[in-house]
């Protein structure tokens, strides 16, 4: 690996520069130039090294993105070898390139008939506003133009843009003019804290019922479609009750409304399936990607479309008025490809399915199964949420759950792991190339985390 300069500037020059310019993400920033941002510098497999050295176990794949960990040349050499041939040309005026027609040919080649074609994006959000206008047009050429509203979850998450944002359901998002009109919303199925006393398959069914009640409020010929991410990410990565998904997908067979898959964090291997949807057993009409298609080494996102719908809207004919710049860019494309078929290849996708799923998954349990602070671990694959709990026998939480996570995603970068804290719950996705010693690695380090915050708090 090239020696890069790790001291060009010292962190606290970094940390004033950044504070002069940039805006981030999702964060207090006069909090943060207060306490200055880490400054991460450098990466290979799973390990980053911020500006001082320090190293640590990345437990969060960057952003859920870096499926192939970090530094694969096989990646660095497909961006390069598509620069140096056609660094940039477009899918408007009449045009296409090898780069894209290949990527497509290897994603269909993942999936089954049902799906057929794609639109290609930059990121998880811009995907998710075409799939707004896509479903829409596609409800317009089948003749029923008046189906456009389009529900989400409370609490799910669509991305930042303002479309995905409201299909999303953060309200403090929606709260910062980020709602729109023909948008609406049903519960989240997180059993632990709002199951009560139902068992979790009597309230995954209660949830999904939410659906149908609000496809009957608003009239089924006004509803175009239902988006959910097949497990919920960043909203405390819950893993919906076994009846959820197939009662969600009767209703919308029923009353004819598209089922959307956000598949932006569980595509391409994440649960041991190359899409989450498989591993809850549903046929989504549309599948949003982005992260882990190219393993975050450049950007690219899509909407993959059933035969059904592309069909429609492509022997409908007519202008499909959409474009980006930048989809189907050729480099990011390049990328795609050598991402894909080294998960293909490397048989890395089985391996998260039958060996390194099941490891993290039963040492999780060993780990922290009876921990009283603890009171539910879930995940597939190498995914996975353990919930703080006040009392495991009630499943109260915590009032001050959202600090409790906070101090326990502290101690982990102390710790020198990055795990990732939501409303009470701790939250990892390592590369799916993770081997065996750094799962134990990631579990004993979040062990040491979930402990610091236990004495803390006076929780044994
Ligand atoms: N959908 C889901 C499920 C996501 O988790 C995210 C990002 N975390 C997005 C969409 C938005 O993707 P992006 O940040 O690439 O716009």
């Amino acid at each position: 690996m090239k020696n890069y300069d790790t001291k060009q500037h010292s962190t606290q020059d970094w940390q004033g520069m950044d504070a002069a310019h940039n805006i981030h993400a999702f964060v207090d920033q006069k909090k943060l130039n207060a306490a200055g941002p880490r400054v991460m510098n450098r990466a290979k497999g799973l390990y980053v090294w911020d500006n001082d050295d320090r190293q640590y176990l990345d437990g969060m794949s960057g952003l859920w993105c870096t499926a192939l960990g970090y530094g694969r040349h096989d990646l660095i050499d497909a961006a390069t070898r598509q620069m140096e041939q056609l660094s940039y040309y477009n899918m408007f005026f009449h045009t296409t390139h090898p780069s894209v027609i290949e990527l497509s040919e290897l994603l269909f080649s993942l999936l089954p008939d049902r799906y057929s074609h794609v639109i290609y994006t930059n990121s998880g959000s811009e995907s998710n506003e075409v799939l707004i206008r896509t479903a829409r047009r596609y409800w317009q050429v089948v003749g029923k133009p008046q189906k456009r509203v389009m529900i989400g979850r409370w609490n799910g998450y669509h991305g930042s843009t303002l479309a995905s944002t409201a299909m999303g359901g953060m309200k403090f998002m929606h709260e910062m003019g980020g709602m729109l009109p023909d948008i609406a919303h049903i519960d989240e199925p997180y059993w632990f804290a709002h199951g009560g006393n139902l068992t979790p398959e009597e309230f995954g069914l209660k949830c999904a019922r939410q659906l149908e009640e609000k496809i009957l409020e608003l009239g089924s010929e006004n509803v175009a479609g239902f988006i959910a991410e097949p497990f919920q990410g960043a909203g405390g990565m819950i893993f919906p009750p076994e009846s959820y998904w197939p009662e969600i997908q009767r209703i919308c067979r029923q009353y004819d409304v598209l089922l959307c898959a956000d598949e932006v964090i569980g595509g391409f291997g994440r649960t041991g399936e190359w899409f989450a949807h498989q591993h809850f057993g549903f046929e989504p009409d549309t599948i949003t990607i982005a992260k882990g298609l190219t393993s975050g080494y450049i950007p690219m996102g899509g909407l993959i479309l059933s035969r059904r719908m592309a069909e429609a809207l492509v022997e409908h004919g007519g202008v499909f008025a959409h474009g980006l710049t930048y989809a189907g860019h050729p480099v990011a494309a390049a990328v795609a490809i050598a991402n894909i078929k080294a998960l293909r290849d490397e048989k890395i996708v089985e391996r998260v399915k039958n060996d390194t799923g099941p490891y993290l998954q039963r040492k999780l349990r060993e780990v922290f199964g009876e921990h009283p602070m603890i009171g539910e671990i879930q995940g597939a694959g190498l995914v996975a949420a353990l919930q703080f709990t006040a009392d495991k026998a009630t499943r109260k939480r915590f009032a001050n759950e959202d600090e409790i996570s906070w101090r326990c995603r502290s101690y982990g970068f102390e710790e020198g792991v990055i795990i990732r804290s939501t409303l009470g719950r701790m939250i990892m996705a390592p590369a799916l190339v993770a081997t065996h010693a750094e799962l134990d690695e990631l579990v004993e380090k979040t062990r040491r985390a979930v402990e610091r915050t236990a004495q803390e708090y006076k929780i044994r």
